[in-house]
């Protein structure tokens, strides 16, 4: 089973407009085209029904997809989207009713909104979402104790919690983002599986550290598709992360839709289920067992899929 633990439904409705101004900025820069090129590509992205990404999980093998809910309304210098975060964590479970065997949903919460723990609450009892998303980028810190009546949250409903880590574009701080800060929470609550998400991005090796020295704690390989533009060092990266951390706390992920104009689904599916000869020439080889806890078996434990 195929399971993509790092996914968003965008459009302007429910992420403010300066993102993706600002996306676009950062976009056009990194790949040399005219900005009003890549805002006009924009709309590609958008798709809050879930029926664009099912199209794409369909063409790329994905069995399944997990959502995850972004709070970014209390961000400075961004502003609150068109939606209220109830109508977001809304429409994320609408699309979930509307694929029920392919997509599965976490509740996105700023933990400084008000009544944020209730929220959650009925977030995960009515709409029937399973774990929770942090965005530390908007403004906080994941030890800050305005999330810990979550994580409480997240321990009675037996779901996982999801953690931003590394960097975030502008208009964000990504000091909140270090992965260092999760180590507090993984130690407060290990019960609580926690995934960082982008396996820390910047602080990689802080988050490598923080896996291998707690039992509680999962890597995402979400955002690692440019990584496959040199793909020897692409192999070479993966090799070294599952020699450190072991395979079974690597999770496949892809932060969809955000790079999909880069590399696609299908692309960064077949890049662990159709690895080239010339990795294996390379001394660079990777088990069955490997690839499958990868791609889905390790994901299915954390998300209670396996019977
Ligand atoms: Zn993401």
């Amino acid at each position: 089973m195929i399971i993509d633990v790092h996914t968003h439904l965008c459009d302007y409705d429910s992420v403010a407009k300066p993102f993706w101004d600002g996306w676009a900025e950062l976009a056009a820069l990194r790949v040399n085209r005219p900005l009003e090129k890549v805002q006009r590509r924009l709309p590609e992205f958008w798709d809050i029904s879930g029926d664009m990404m099912v199209k794409d999980m369909d063409a790329a093998g994905i069995d399944k997809s997990v959502l995850l809910a972004i709070d970014w309304g209390l961000a400075r210098g961004l502003g609150e989207p068109k939606l209220s975060i109830e109508v977001i964590n809304k429409v994320y479970a609408d699309a979930v009713e509307k694929y029920p065997q392919r997509l599965i949903a976490f509740a996105g919460i700023d933990p400084r909104r008000n009544k944020a723990a209730e929220l959650v609450d009925r977030f995960l009892k009515e709409y029937g979402m399973k774990g929770i998303k942090f965005h530390t980028a908007a403004g906080f810190y994941p030890n800050d104790k305005a999330c810990y009546p979550i994580y409480e949250k997240a321990l009675e409903y037996e779901v996982p919690v999801l953690l931003h880590t590394g960097e975030v574009l502008k208009p964000f701080h990504f000091k909140y983002c270090q992965p260092i800060y999760a180590q507090e929470v993984a130690m407060d609550f290990p019960d609580l599986p926690i995934i960082l998400a982008h396996t820390g991005g910047c602080w990689y090796s802080e988050a490598v550290a923080i896996c291998n020295n707690t039992t509680n704690v999962y890597l995402d390989l979400s955002v690692w598709q440019p990584r496959l533009l040199r793909p020897l060092e692409f192999y070479r990266a993966l090799r070294t992360l599952l020699d450190s951390v072991s395979w079974q706390r690597v999770l496949f992920g892809s932060d969809y839709p955000f790079l999909k104009l880069l590399i696609n689904q299908e692309r960064w599916v077949k890049a662990f289920t159709e690895i080239p000869d010339v990795v294996k020439e390379q001394g660079i080889e990777f088990t069955d067992e490997e690839i499958a806890g990868i791609m889905g078996g390790n994901a299915a434990k954390i998300l209670g899929l396996t019977g």
